[in-house]
């Protein structure tokens, strides 16, 4: 998740018994890239105004909260995290 983290760490370590060693090796050589791939296209995003799949992640809200917070010192209300569609604009919350 964290893998500028992670890397700094040294990397992320697996430990297995000994005698999964060859077995838990095999498993790591394999690439699982186009499973991954697969399994994001299946949830393809489509636009409710538009029908367009280009979205981008967004926060709606966040500099009317940024200048508030400016003025106030303690954020009066909330920002809100979701995709945007790049081609109209139409904001999709997320949790
Ligand atoms: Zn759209």
């Amino acid at each position: 998740m964290q893998w500028l983290y992670s890397d700094a760490l040294g990397g992320v370590k697996l430990y297995v018994p000994e005698e999964f060693e060859t077995e838990a090796k095999a498993i790591l050589a394999l690439n699982f890239s186009e499973d991954v791939d697969a399994a994001f296209e299946e949830k393809l995003e489509i636009c409710a105004q538009c029908q367009s799949t280009n979205f981008i992640n967004y926060t709606k809200g966040k500099k009317p909260a940024f200048i508030v917070f400016i003025f106030l010192g303690f954020p009066l209300f909330f920002c809100k995290h979701g995709r945007k569609c790049t081609d109209c604009g139409w904001f999709k919350e997320t949790q």
